[in-house]
């Protein structure tokens, strides 16, 4: 668009030269505006072919009105090419007056938080205004030219038309960017600036036409460049513009109250300077009588919008004002009538109770206006999938509430409805969110005479809990099971950084797709050796989580970590991990292939009692030995509930799994996980494993390390070795297990098979009775860097 925009500028200049009229700055100004208003036009028609509904159609009629404009100012090219001085009035002028008729209608058909009659008392309004201006323009300037040319009348309609037209719209833009708010309020903002800059240069024009003055002066353009540039922004912004009809009674603001007041006061003292015999003459009697209808029809319309905004707020004591579905107290009384009724009828009472997944992050990172503006379209979609009847309420943040009253079966229809309206992403501010609710859904039936209101909410609370717990998304009903399992320790999982180089919108974007990839199990895992490094055998494999993302390609747990530890994923990774881990296990045994595994787990998913009865009953779904699993708590993060975490140990340690502290030396606590936690093996962080032997004090560190975990008798394992010399010392100075990009990189499960395979099958392996020893396998470059090396 600029590219043409400056092409046409170019284009419009040489033919200037070419014409010998000379390339002066107000030719330059004038071209500058022609395709500025051309920019402008397709920036408008964009707009409105990428918007739907009232958007559509508001940037359709200003496309209209700038592309009007556009040939009213290539009409004056035309004129400045071959007459001397430009006609006036002229068609040009018809063309410029589109404009303001298109922007007024593109104001009101945008404005938002009108109701019907509110929108009629904004065109009176706009009507007082611009009779009132008329009277003052008359008095002030158009009495002038009218008495210099008698017959022209249409030259004196032209000069009042662009004042008038201005003003009427800028009444009209000042009152609803008075009632607009968050990201609406930009739009029609932008919108009533660039047509108060047009009005300037209009405002001189006319004045200068008027008392026959040379209109070609450079002082005229800035208005008209600045109000198109404007139009252009609006048009931009206008992308992100979602129209909602009125939801809430809103009081009058205080410009709609003054503003038709102070013109119409104007017009009078105008009126009062003049003598009877002067305001015989001319249209001013016609005017005056219209303003005064005008004006009393504006006047009787705020007189019925008070009394129905009586009957409104009494109506809003029961309302969400935000999004203008019902509020607790609504919901409350609505349910206890409901569960009175419910015996007398024979029904069911479902109580649905949600909450938005992600909404907090929606807060923090986009902002309170967007996240209002999020309710209130979670809200529309609630009703519109709800039957009518059912009442919909906000409980409060993002807590939303439906009572289904019916039979049993309807509940649970209306609540896979509610969960299915939550499939399409939302569009806000022009950004695609998608969010996704936590639904628990109760239900009173008839063999449960004496619950009462209170009791059913709890209980789809609950439910409500537990899906949020589970992520399994859909629709949790509640159980009586859920009371035993229902633990607080959720808020344990909401810490840990947010990735800093993210924009809000793409983290909200990256979480819902991560949710969507753990819940249909998109995220793989890959498996690194661990080689002894006395006898050069395979010990065992760490499993490393990642995501292959469709767009972004092959994430590593550093990209997505982050959002899995702040928002409470931890505990579905965990699942899915250690799922996928003994599957593998399962397929590599089937291959008469016994391979141990190491899965890495977060520090504070330790402190889940649970997790000892998920892991046995894993292990044991499989037939797989808890001694073939190792877990490695990963020490970056404290361990906040000692006192469970060391039970929680003791039971998987008793149980017969490993459990190995990870990251060793990267925390604060790495002494204290030493003295307080029994464990069986410590991994040496790598970024004291990569310095050494070069580097004295690490080497020092990591000598002291090993000298202290092999008197408590720990396994110690280095990760992270790159060099055949880092393996050597290592070698030397007793650690017992190595890893790192030196033996191996991480395999997908089936490389991983592959080699184990290709290794079983040599001879020379099977001499030594040790089916995982592959010291004197030949791995490609691909598959293993210098394996040979460890002879
Ligand atoms: P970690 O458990 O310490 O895993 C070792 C990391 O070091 C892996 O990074 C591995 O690819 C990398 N690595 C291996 N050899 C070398 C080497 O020679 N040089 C260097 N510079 N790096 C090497 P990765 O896969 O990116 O994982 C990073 C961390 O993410 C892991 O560190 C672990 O803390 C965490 N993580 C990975 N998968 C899971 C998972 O399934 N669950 C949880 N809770 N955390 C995981
Ligand atoms: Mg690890
Ligand atoms: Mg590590």
């Amino acid at each position: 668009m600029v590219v043409g925009g400056v092409a046409c500028v170019i284009a419009l200049a040489l033919t200037d030269w070419l014409s010998g009229s000379g390339v002066s700055l107000v030719s330059l100004a004038d071209n500058l505006m022609t395709s500025m208003a051309a920019v402008a036009t397709v920036a408008a028609a964009v707009t409105a072919r990428t918007g739907s509904g009232r958007v559509r159609i508001a940037w359709a009629v200003m496309a209209i009105g700038l592309g009007s404009f556009t040939v009213g100012a290539l009409l004056w090219f035309v004129y400045r090419l071959t007459e001397f001085e430009h006609p006036y009035p002229s068609v040009a002028d018809a063309a410029y007056l589109v404009l303001p008729i298109a922007v007024g209608i593109a104001l009101i058909v945008l404005s938002t938080g009108f109701s019907r009659t509110s929108r009629t008392r904004l065109v009176l309004d706009a009507l007082v205004v611009a009779w009132s201006f008329t009277i003052v323009g008359w008095i002030a300037v158009l009495s002038e030219i009218w008495k210099s040319a008698p017959g022209d009348r249409l030259r004196v309609a032209v000069s009042a038309g662009y004042p008038v037209l201005d003003a009427a719209v800028l009444t009209i833009g000042v009152l609803v960017v008075a009632r607009a708010h968050g990201v609406q309020r930009r739009t029609l903002a932008l919108l009533t600036a660039a047509m108060a800059a047009i009005a300037m240069s209009d405002g001189v024009f006319v004045y200068l036409t008027a008392t026959r003055q040379p209109t070609d002066t450079a002082l005229l353009y800035p208005g008209w460049l600045i109000g198109l540039a404007l139009f252009i922004g609006a048009a931009v912004t206008g992308r992100g513009f979602t129209h909602r009809e009125v939801i809430a009674a809103q009081p009058v603001s205080w410009t709609s109250l003054w503003l038709p007041f102070v013109p119409v006061l104007l017009a009078s003292a105008a009126v009062f300077t003049q003598s009877p015999a002067d305001l015989a003459v001319g249209p001013i009697p016609l005017i005056g009588f219209l303003l005064l209808l005008a004006f009393s029809a504006r006047q009787l319309l705020v007189m019925s919008e008070n009394r129905s905004l009586l009957a409104t707020v009494a109506d809003q004591a029961l309302r969400d004002p935000l999004t203008g579905v019902g509020n607790r107290i609504v919901f409350r009384d609505r349910l206890s009538h409901a569960m009175q009724m419910r015996q007398r009828d024979g029904l069911s009472v479902g109580v649905l109770v949600m909450d938005l997944d992600d909404f907090k992050v929606v807060n923090d990172t986009l902002g309170h206006p967007v996240g209002d503006e999020l309710l209130s379209l979670v809200a529309e979609r609630i009703v519109g999938s709800v039957r009518a009847g059912d009442t919909v309420a906000r409980l409060g943040g993002d807590e939303f509430a439906v009572l289904i009253e019916g039979r049993v079966d309807h509940s649970q229809l209306v609540a896979h409805r509610v969960v299915e309206a939550f499939d399409e992403p939302f569009i806000v501010d022009g950004q695609d969110l998608l969010i996704r609710p936590s639904i628990g859904l109760a239900v009173a039936e008839q063999g449960d005479p004496d619950l009462l209101a209170e009791d059913l909410l709890k209980r789809a609370d609950i439910a409500m809990y537990s899906a949020k717990r589970s992520r399994a998304g859909g629709v949790h009903l509640f159980n009586a099971e859920m009371l035993l399992s229902e633990t607080p320790d959720n808020d344990l999982f909401a810490s840990g950084p947010m990735p800093a180089s993210r924009s809000g919108a793409s983290t909200v974007r990256l979480l819902g797709e991560l949710r969507q990839a753990i819940d249909q199990f998109e995220l793989t895992l890959v498996y690194q050796p661990k080689f002894d490094l006395k006898t050069a055998s395979i010990v065992g494999v760490e499993a490393l989580v990642r995501w292959p993302h469709p767009k972004r390609g092959l994430l590593s747990p550093d990209e997505f970590l982050p959002l899995v530890r702040r928002y409470g994923l931890m505990g579905s990774i965990t699942d899915l991990v250690i799922n996928q881990a003994l599957d593998d296990v399962v397929r590599w045994r089937k291959d008469r292939l016994e391979v141990p595994i190491a899965v890495n787990m977060f520090a504070p998913s330790m402190a889940d009692l649970r997790l000892p009865g998920k892991f046995a009953k894993a292990l044991a779904e499989r037939n797989l030995s808890p001694s073939q699993l190792t877990v490695e708590i990963t020490e970056d993060l404290f361990l906040d509930h000692m006192e469970r975490t060391k039970t929680v140990l003791n039971q998987l340690q008793e149980f017969g799994i490993r459990i190995a502290i990870d990251d060793f030396g990267s925390g604060y606590s790495a002494l204290s996980y030493m003295r307080d936690l029994t464990v069986d093996e410590v991994k040496l962080d790598r970024h004291f494993i990569a310095p050494i032997p070069a580097d004295q004090r690490a080497s020092a560190v990591v000598r002291a390390v090993l000298n202290l975990a092999n008197e408590l008798g720990l396994t110690t394992v280095a990760e992270g070795i790159e060099t055949a010399a880092t393996a050597d010392w290592l070698r030397e100075h007793g650690c017992h297990i190595g890893q790192g990009y030196y033996f191996s990189p991480p395999l997908t499960a089936d490389k991983l098979r592959d080699i184990l395979k290709r290794c079983d099958r040599d001879s020379t392996c099977r001499a030594t009775g040790c089916s995982l020893r592959y010291g004197s396998c030949h791995w490609s470059e691909s598959d293993v860097t210098h394996i040979e090396l460890m002879r």
